[in-house]
This record gives structure tokens, sequence and C-alpha cells, in this order.
């Protein structure tokens, strides 16, 4: 038996969240219909998919966290709910014709660059494909991490994480560990505090917390969105720009956060009576510098007499329970991590290997890089979404999507017109480009704010964060610069 033939497509879209079925309508509305997207998971929406857990929710409001060519009038909330984000993405795509060129429970492997053949070579779950150009939307936040704690597999209860939430597992009358309190724990606790038995939560550093501005959309503004999308457009405007007027303090001047401090210090005030529990829940370094987390039920829920805090990180988990840095040992029979996500080592860096044979991850050694966040050098026909450098602590990642897609797609216009069977950007323009971005880190709250965050890689560099505006992006990137690549029309 001869050996089977790999299918082929023009375009390989890795992952089925904003990126990647932002990725394929653009596709679709450019005439291209030769490409395949690749989702390991078995339906549409990558992190908003994964991510199940009790009080799950963006913290970036709806009409705004939405593709500006697909609003949607219905949204139930100011602040959508997971189901309803998944929902809106999957119609999106259902819409738009995306659906057929999804391969649901298709785990890539390895995408390999084969320099003779000019294309790229990914070994997936469901077999090889090749394809002619990769874009990669494998999302930032795809990869739950679980600190390797010792004893861990000891434990004799049940063990998840938020991003994989065991909904088989009644926490009803249970006595559950909670390790985190970053955006999903804050999300979570306050749902399962009333039903557990007891709560251990671990607090390694506490968040800033400000008041939530959440509330149901009435149907009065749906049928005013639906009848009047300009209506909605303005609103999605003016939330844009209100979020976007922080960025002066986040970048610049990290002093002015001290309004906005104060806000959150009220808020703690008027919620937790307890001084000397106020001070351990109350952060010590500047507003801003980790994500700040809009709720009204977090410290309600956690002064609850069934919480317990422990203050400092998880060391050690034994068969029965969980120790903190005290050495006190705390019997649960749930361990729930919501400790993040790998960003900075973010596993797909791993799978690819570019030009030289060499992966993202061995060439990266630790601080991912690439050129506009879209392009590394290396690594030809191959563009990124939500790449180094393009995320963002203030403002809506679909709109840092949107914009890198303007760019992906004029390449690949541009590609066409002169013919060019290989995009790589050049070393020099990469190089250069990631010099001027660094150089505007120092004196940011990301950076200069006192705190450890994912923002910050293993080797100290900010290679998460766009450290300016989001416009400011939009506008750097709506055209694509052949001059800072090489272009060839042959193999
Ligand atoms: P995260 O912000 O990285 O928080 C992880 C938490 O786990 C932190 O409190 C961290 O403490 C703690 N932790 C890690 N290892 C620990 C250990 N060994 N012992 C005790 N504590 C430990 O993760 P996340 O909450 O999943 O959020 C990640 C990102 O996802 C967010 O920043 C946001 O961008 C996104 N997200 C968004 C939403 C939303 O839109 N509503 C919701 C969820 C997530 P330290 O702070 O000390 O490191």
């Amino acid at each position: 038996m001869g050996e089977q033939r790999p299918d082929h497509f023009r375009i390989a879209v890795i992952g089925a969240g904003f990126g990647g079925i932002g990725a394929a309508i653009k596709l679709k509305q450019s005439g291209i219909d030769d490409f395949v997207v690749i989702e390991r998971e078995s339906g549409i929406g990558g992190t908003w998919w994964a991510n199940t857990y009790p009080g799950c929710q963006c913290d970036i409001p709806s009409h705004l966290y939405s593709f500006s060519f697909a609003p949607n009038p219905n949204w139930t909330r100011t602040y959508a709910p997971q189901a309803e984000i998944q929902r809106y993405l999957a119609d999106v795509a259902a819409r738009e014709g995306i659906l057929p060129h999804v391969r649901f429970g298709c785990e890539l492997y390895s995408a390999d660059w084969d320099d003779s053949a000019g294309l790229w070579r990914l070994e997936t779950s469901g077999g090889e494909v090749t394809a002619e150009r990769v874009i990669a939307a494998p999302g930032p936040l795809a990869e739950a991490q679980v600190p390797a704690v010792t004893g861990l597999d000891s434990f004799r209860g049940e063990v998840f994480h938020t991003a994989r939430w065991n909904h088989d597992r009644d926490l009803a009358g249970r006595r559950v560990a909670v390790i985190g309190t970053g955006a999903s724990a804050i999300q979570a606790v306050p749902r399962i505090q009333p039903e557990v038995e007891r709560l251990t939560l671990f607090q390694r550093t506490p968040p800033w917390v400000l008041p939530h501005g959440e509330r149901p959309i009435t149907a009065v503004e749906r049928f005013a969105y639906r009848r009047l999308p300009a209506l909605q457009r303005i609103v999605r405007a003016g939330i844009y720009w209100s979020r976007e007027a922080l960025v002066p303090a986040l970048v610049h001047r990290p002093a002015l956060t001290k309004v906005i401090e104060r806000i959150a210090r009220r808020h703690i005030a008027s919620q937790v009576a307890d001084p000397a529990l106020r001070e351990r829940l109350t952060p010590d370094y500047t507003i801003g510098c980790k994500r700040i987390l809009p709720s009204n039920d977090w410290y309600p829920a956690i002064t609850q007499p069934n919480v317990d805090i422990v203050f400092g990180g998880l060391t050690e988990v034994r068969p029965e329970g969980v120790v903190g840095p005290d050495g006190e040992l705390h019997e649960v029979d749930t361990i729930i991590f919501a400790t993040g996500f790998h960003v900075t080592d973010m596993p797909l860096a791993k799978l690819v290997r570019g030009r030289e044979g060499r992966t993202l991850a061995e060439l990266w050694q630790g601080s991912p890089q690439a050129y506009r966040g879209v392009t590394m050098a290396g690594f030809p026909n191959m563009f990124w979404l939500v790449g180094p450098n393009t995320g963002l602590g203030h403002n809506s990642i679909v709109f840092m999507i949107e914009a890198q897609l303007a760019y992906v797609m004029d390449a690949l216009r541009t590609a066409e017109a002169v013919g060019a069977t290989r995009i790589e950007v050049r070393p020099e323009a990469q190089s250069a480009y990631n010099e001027r971005l660094q150089a505007r880190m120092p004196g940011t709250v990301w950076n200069s704010g006192g705190c450890a965050s994912w923002y910050i890689d293993e080797n100290g560099r900010n290679s998460t964060i766009w450290p300016d505006f989001t416009w400011r992006f939009w506008t750097e990137n709506r055209r694509f610069d052949p001059a800072n690549y090489t272009l060839l029309s042959h193999i």
C-alpha cells in the first residue's frame, strides 16, 4: 500500500476561538475558501469553550467584547456570561459558513516548515495536514497551569483546575480548597462558597478589586439596539474610549492610578469590617500591575464564617488535605486550582519548528518575541494572533485581534499580488521593533508597579503586554509593510 497523502490546504488556521474564527471569516470574505481550522476541543470558543466554572463571565463589557463586524444586539448583561459569549462566537461562525472548515477534536502535535517543499507540515491527531501558510491562534489562556506541589499525587480527594471544571463533582457539603485569588477565583468563589461546607482559600497576593458596574440589559435596550444599530456602535465607542483613558496612567504615569486605588480602598472598606483582615486583603503594589478585578461579591463571600483564608502559597498536599506556609494541615476533599495559565511559556511554541529546524521555544529562550506580535524571523508564511506583546490589561483583546487580522489579510493580499510564495520578516526589523517596544516598558505599571504577574516572563522581560493605546496598535498595523520582509516567488 502506498503512503497516504496528507490533506493539503492553502491556509491552516490553528484554534477556533476569537482569533481563529475571526481569521476564518476574513479569509472567506476575501474569497479564500481553501482553508482548514484545526481545533482540539469539540466546540467553538477557545477559552470561552474550555472555561465553564461557575460565575465565568467576561470582565470587559459585552458591547466591546465582540467583533466590530458582528455586533450582537441581544446581549443579556452588560458583562456577558461565558455561555453567552461561546454561543455568540458559535453563531457568528455558523452564519459566516465557517463550521464546515473546522476539524473538531483535532489536536496539533507539531508544525514543521518544510523548506524544500515551501510549506508547513502539521502533524495532528487527525493525520497529517500540509498548508502553504499558517495562521496560529492558540490563545494565550489555553493551557491551564497547575503548580508542581509536593504530594499532589498522594491526595485522596478530587483535584481540578478552574479551566477544566469538573461539573460531575457536586460541591454541596464538601470541604474545598481554592488555590489562587486571580480573575478566575474571584468569579468562582462567590458562587461555590454558599454551598460548600468549608472553603479554604489560598491567597498568595491579594488582587485590587473595584466595584462592578454589571447589570442586566433590559428588553427595551435590546429592542433599541436591534432597531438602531448605530446606537450600539455609539455605546461601544463610549466604552472603548473610557478604557483607553486608562492608558496614560498605566503606561506613563502609574502615580495617576492613585485615583483608581482610592476607589478600590473605599470598596474594601465598605465590605470588610475587620481592619486587620482588611489590611491583609489589601495589595501593596500599584493598582494595574496585575489585572484589576471587578466584583461586588468577592469580599462578602470570603468573609463568611465557612471560609478560612490561608495567607501564602500552597506548599504541600497530603492525602487528607492542603498545607500552607505555617505548616498547618487543612483537611479538604476537593482542591480547585485557580492558578492561571501557561502564557509566556506557551506550549505551542514547543511544537512549531521553523526554517532552521529549531522550535520557537528554543529560539525564544523564555522570552517570546515577534514582529508586531504577528510574524517571526525564521518562520516563513506563519502569522500569529495575540502573539507576544499584544496582550492587554485594560481593553478588549477582540479589538487587537481585528487589528492583527487587518495586517495578516493585507500581507496575504500583497503576497498574492507580487506572486510571493514565501513571506518572512527580516530579523533586523524584528529586533528593531522589539528594542523600541521594550524601551517603553520600564516606566509602565506592569514593569515598575512592584508585583509579580504573568505578563513578565522568566527572564524578567514583559513579553505579554502592548504598552500603548490600542488605537495606536490599530493605526500601525492597518497596512502590511513589505519593506520589512523577504518576499520570495520561488521555492
Ligand atoms: P491568574 O490571574 O494568573 O491568577 C492565578 C492565581 O493563582 C494568583 O492569585 C496566583 O498568586 C495564584 N497562585 C499560583 N500559584 C500558586 C500557589 N502555588 N499557591 C497559591 N497561589 C498560587 O489566573 P486566572 O485567575 O485564571 O486569570 C488569568 C487571566 O485570565 C486573567 O488575568 C485574565 O486575563 C483572564 N481571565 C479573564 C476573566 C474575565 O474576563 N472575567 C476571567 C478569568 C480569567 P500570585 O498572584 O501570588 O501569583
